[in-house]
C-alpha cells in the first residue's frame, strides 16, 4: 500500500494533537481532583477569613489605653468577656477594658489590637472575666489581627481553568466551599496489541512465541498519564480479526492505541486498517527506534499504531500519546522537562533519523550535569527502559559527538511543567 511521507517528530506530535479535543467535563469529589487540572475557574463562594480574628491567644485591646505604657508605668484592664475559636461578643469594651481572645476567635467589634498573652501579666484574679491585666508596652493599631478575605473575597477566582489541584490546592477549594470539582473525565484508551507470537503474561511461551508485554507497559503508561485503559485480547496478524479489534476499541475509548503491525512486513495490518476503517494522516515518524507509527481517525476516535519492538513501543507512547492524553485533560504543560548535560562518552551516529538513547542523566558535584547512554539500545528490549531516567536526543542525521559535548536529556523521570 501507498506510503506517506516521514514526518519529523514535532510535526507527528502536532498533527495528533490537532486532532484530539478535551473530554467532557465531570465534577468529582474534591480529593479525587488531585493531580487534575480544573476544567473551569473556581471562585470563593465568601470571603475568607469570613471575619476579622485574632492571629494569637492573647487580649483585644483599643491600642489608645495602651499608649505611654512601660515596665516602670504598666497599663492595667479590666477583662470583660473571654472567646476562643467559634464563639463571638459583639457588647461593648469600653476603654480601659479588654477581650480574653483565643486564635481564631473573631475580633470584638469594640477592639482595634491584639496584645499576646507572653506579654502581660495577671495582676488580680484568674485572667478570665472579672480579672485585672497589665500591659507593659504599647500596641501598634491593628496588630496580631487577620483581617476579613486576607485569603479570597466572595466571588474571586481562586482557581484558572488549567490550574493543576495539589495538595495545597485542595485546601484552598475546601476553604472556598468546593466540595466537589469540574475537571475533564479521564480518557478512556484502548490498548491492542497485534501478532501471532503472542500469549498471555501467565502462559509459558511455546515455540516461537513470546509473552504479549506491550499491553502491560502502554496500559501503564495510560495510566500515568492520568487516562483508563482497557487491554483488549492480542489480536493475531489477521486483516479481518485486527479490523474487527480496531472498531470495537474505537467504539469503547476515546484514544486507541495498538502496538505491532506498523511496519510493511507480510503480516502488518494496522496501517491498512487505519486507512480502510478511517481517516488514516501518517504512517512514519523520523525518529529511532520506531519509524513505523500508524496514526488516523476511526470513527472519530484517533488511533496510534505504535512499533511492536517494546522500547520502540513505550517510546511512540510516551512521545507520541502521552502529549494527546493530556492535552484531552486540559493539562497545558504536555512536554516533558529537558536537562541540559554534559555528554560522559563520544557517540556518533550514521543514522538519519532522531535517535532516543535511553541512558542516564545524573547531578555532579559542581551542580551541573552529566549524561550516559546506555550500550545496547537494541529496541527489543525493555529493561533499559525501566533504568534509563532519560532519553538523550541525538539530532536527525550523521553525528559526530564528542564526550564534553552538550546533550539534551529527554526527562521521562519528571513531570511536565517541573522545570
Ligand atoms: P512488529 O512491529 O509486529 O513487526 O513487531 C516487532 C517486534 O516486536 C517483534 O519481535 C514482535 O514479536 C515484538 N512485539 C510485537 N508486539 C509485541 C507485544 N505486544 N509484546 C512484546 N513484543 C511484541
Ligand atoms: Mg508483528
Amino acid at each position: 500500500m501507498k506510503r506517506y511521507n516521514m514526518l519529523l517528530v514535532e510535526d507527528a506530535q502536532a498533527r495528533i494533537l490537532a486532532r484530539t479535543t478535551p473530554t467532557p467535563i465531570e465534577e468529582v469529589p474534591l480529593l479525587e481532583a488531585l493531580g487534575r487540572p480544573v476544567a473551569r475557574d473556581l471562585a470563593s463562594d465568601i470571603d475568607i477569613s469570613p471575619f476579622a480574628n485574632s492571629a494569637m491567644d492573647g487580649f483585644a485591646v483599643h491600642a489608645a489605653d495602651l499608649e505611654g505604657a512601660s515596665r516602670e508605668r504598666p497599663v492595667d484592664l479590666e477583662v470583660v468577656a473571654h472567646i476562643g475559636a467559634g464563639s463571638v461578643y459583639d457588647g461593648p469594651v469600653e476603654p480601659g477594658q479588654a477581650v480574653r481572645i483565643m486564635t481564631g476567635a473573631p475580633m470584638p467589634a469594640a477592639c482595634d489590637s491584639v496584645v499576646k498573652i507572653e506579654d502581660i501579666a495577671v495582676t488580680a484574679g484568674d485572667g478570665s472575666v472579672g480579672s485585672r491585666v497589665a500591659f507593659y508596652a504599647p500596641t501598634k493599631l491593628g496588630s496580631n489581627v487577620r483581617p476579613a478575605g486576607q485569603e479570597a473575597q466572595a466571588g474571586q477566582t481562586v482557581m484558572h481553568a488549567g490550574d493543576v489541584v495539589d495538595s495545597a490546592g485542595v485546601g484552598l477549594l475546601a476553604s472556598c466551599g468546593h466540595a466537589t470539582v469540574p475537571v475533564h473525565t479521564r480518557p478512556r484508551v484502548g490498548i491492542i496489541a497485534t501478532g501471532s507470537e503472542l500469549v498471555d503474561i501467565t502462559e509459558k511461551p511455546g515455540p516461537g512465541k513470546i509473552r504479549n508485554s506491550n499491553s502491560s507497559a502502554l496500559a501503564a503508561q495510560a495510566l500515568e498519564a492520568g487516562a483508563i485503559p482497557t487491554i483488549y485480547p492480542a489480536a493475531p496478524d489477521d486483516h479481518d480479526l485486527i479490523l474487527a479489534t480496531v472498531r470495537k476499541a474505537v467504539a469503547e475509548n476515546d484514544f486507541v492505541a495498538s502496538s505491532g503491525g506498523a511496519s510493511n512486513g507480510d503480516y502488518d495490518f494496522i496501517t491498512q486498517a487505519v486507512a480502510e476503517l478511517g481517516e488514516l494522516i501518517f504512517d512514519r515518524v523520523n525518529m529511532r527506534p520506531g519509524k513505523c507509527q500508524t496514526f488516523g481517525v476511526v470513527e472519530g476516535t484517533p488511533v496510534l499504531g505504535l512499533a511492536g519492538n517494546p522500547a520502540a513501543a513505550f517510546l511512540g507512547f510516551e512521545v507520541l500519546i502521552r502529549p494527546a492524553l493530556r492535552k484531552m485533560q486540559g493539562f497545558t504543560q504536555l512536554a516533558r522537562p529537558v536537562t541540559w548535560a554534559t555528554l560522559a562518552q563520544p557517540i556518533s551516529s550514521h543514522e538519519k533519523r532522531r535517535e532516543y538513547l535511553r541512558g542516564r542523566v545524573e547531578r555532579t558535584e559542581d551542580g551541573g550535569y552529566t549524561a550516559v547512554s546506555f550500550k545496547n539500545q537494541s529496541s527489543a528490549l525493555i529493561g533499559t527502559m525501566h533504568q534509563a531516567n532519560c532519553l538523550l536526543v541525538i539530532p536527525e542525521g550523521p553525528q559526530d559527538l564528542a564526550a564534553g559535548d552538550k546533550i539534551r536529556c529527554l526527562r521521562i523521570d519528571q513531570a511536565e511543567g517541573v522545570q
